[in-house]
Order: structure tokens, then sequence, then C-alpha cells
């Protein structure tokens, strides 16, 4: 379909001898707001993981915005410009927040325009200054992350992400390692996003954020795609046994 951005078909994946995706089919289209619920261990990191290409899968396609992820075999023959491909059009937001931490927040906004994508000093950080605007950060940007607060830094980490221009956003658990006061602005950053049309594929417990802002909610059970449907449909009117027990457990 010409709106698909991101599209995972018949998807398994092992760690050794564990699998830990089974024959995952799901698609994302463009401006679509995707968040992945299930209990911990189900595989939705290993599943958002393999989208921008950090985890290996063993069988089935992955294609995100045009270009096919290599599966394991592949990888091993130097395909790793397509990997790169990938990434480039792909942001990642980890529970962590990764930032460097010798670096200023400015500079770690800066930094992989300016080394990825070659864009000189001076326009790299005018991006940054716009986009830690953008997040609320404007007067940090010459502090380092040690001396934001955890909800600082995440938005730290979803400006940086941004300033690869990246055309889907992935969010493994973003609001997870923060303070309980500290949730609501990084959740607010994500709104806003999927406000301006964002393609974003979010792995939360936030199930009020998950009613609230997806347009499509899928219940990962076991590494399987268990059930997936509206807000609505997941939250108020679960078909499947396991969705509702996970609910009962989460809600
Ligand atoms: P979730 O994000 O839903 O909690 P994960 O995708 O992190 O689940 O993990 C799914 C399963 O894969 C778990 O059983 C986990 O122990 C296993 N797993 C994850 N990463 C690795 C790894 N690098 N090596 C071996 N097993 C892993
Ligand atoms: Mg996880």
């Amino acid at each position: 379909m010409v709106n698909t951005i991101v599209e995972i078909k018949g998807v398994n994946k092992s760690f050794g001898p564990v699998q830990v995706l089974r024959s995952v089919d799901l698609s994302v289209t463009k401006g679509e707001v995707l968040v992945i619920i299930g209990a911990s261990g189900s595989g939705k990191s290993t599943l958002i993981r393999c989208v921008n290409g950090l985890e290996a899968f063993q069988e089935g396609r992955i294609i995100v915005d045009g270009c096919e992820l290599p599966c394991e075999a592949d990888r091993e023959v130097g395909e790793d410009h397509k990997l790169m491909g990938v990434r480039r059009g792909v942001g990642m937001v980890f529970q962590q927040f990764n930032l460097f931490p010798h670096k200023s927040v400015l500079e770690n906004v800066a930094l992989a325009p300016m080394r990825v994508r070659g864009k000189n000093k001076a326009d790299a950080e005018a991006v940054g200054l716009r986009l830690l605007k953008r997040v609320g950060l404007q007067d940090h940007a010459h502090k380092y992350p040690a001396q934001l607060s955890g909800g600082q830094q995440q938005r730290v980490a979803i400006a940086r992400a941004l300033a690869m221009e990246p055309h889907v956003m992935l969010f493994d658990e973003p609001t997870s390692a923060l303070d309980p006061e500290m949730v609501g602005e990084v959740l607010d950053v994500m709104r806003e996003l999927a406000a301006e049309g964002m393609t974003m594929m979010i792995v939360t417990h936030e199930m009020g954020f998950a009613k609230e802002v997806a347009n499509r909610v899928v219940f990962i059970d076991q590494g399987t795609v268990h059930e997936q449907g509206t807000p609505q449909e997941i939250f108020d009117n679960p078909r499947e046994e396991r969705t509702r027990l996970f609910l009962s457990r989460v809600l």
C-alpha cells in the first residue's frame, strides 16, 4: 500500500534456542501512532529494535520507508549500507536516555547531523536550537546532561532523534525510568509530535496516554501479535481472553 511506511511480514526472531518473535505481521501507515502493549518479556523491545536494525531477525521481511532490512543471513555478506539507509530515516528513543555525558545538550543534538549527514556546525546548531525550543529546553542548550532532570534529558533525547529528520519515531518505554512527576512533560512532547503528524511506534505502559493518542493499539503476547484494534476496541472491548487478563493487571 502506498501509505505504508513500516511493513513487517512473517518475522521470526530467536536468541539462540529461544524464539522471541513468532510470525509477526504488522504494518504502520504514514502519520499513524501505533502503541504496543504487552507483558514484560513478550518481545516488544525486540520487535521495535528489529525495525531499525538494532536486532537481526532470521525469517520474514521488514521494509521501512521503501528500504528492505536484511535478515540475519544477509547481514553477513556486507549489506551494511542498507542498514545505514534505514537507520537514518528512523528515530529511536530508549528508556535510558543514552545522552553523551561529556557533550553539552546542544552538542548532543547537533552531533549526528554533522557526523552522519555532513552538515556544518552552524547549520546543525541552528536546527538543534530550534528543536530544543520545540521540546521546551532552549534555555538549557549549554548545560551538560547530568545538570538536567530525567524528564529534561529524555526531551533532549527526543530532540536529538528529531535532528536526523526521521520519517518514523520509535519509542521504547520512554517514561519508564522517570520519576512520576516527570512523565507528563515527556508525554506532552510525544503528544505534540503525534498531533503534527509524525509516524510513531511506541511501547508504553502508560495506558491513559495510549487511549488518548494511539490510532491503533497492538497487544503482543509471547512474541505474537495477539490482538490489535482502536484504543476503544482494545481497552473497552477486548476480544481475546489474554488481552483481558493483561489489561486487568495493568489498568
Ligand atoms: P519486552 O520488551 O516485551 O519486555 P524483550 O523484547 O526485551 O521483551 O524480550 C523478549 C524475550 O527475549 C525475553 O525472554 C528476553 O529475555 C529475551 N531477550 C531479549 N534480548 C535478548 C538478548 N540480547 N539475548 C538473549 N535473550 C534476549
Ligand atoms: Mg522492553
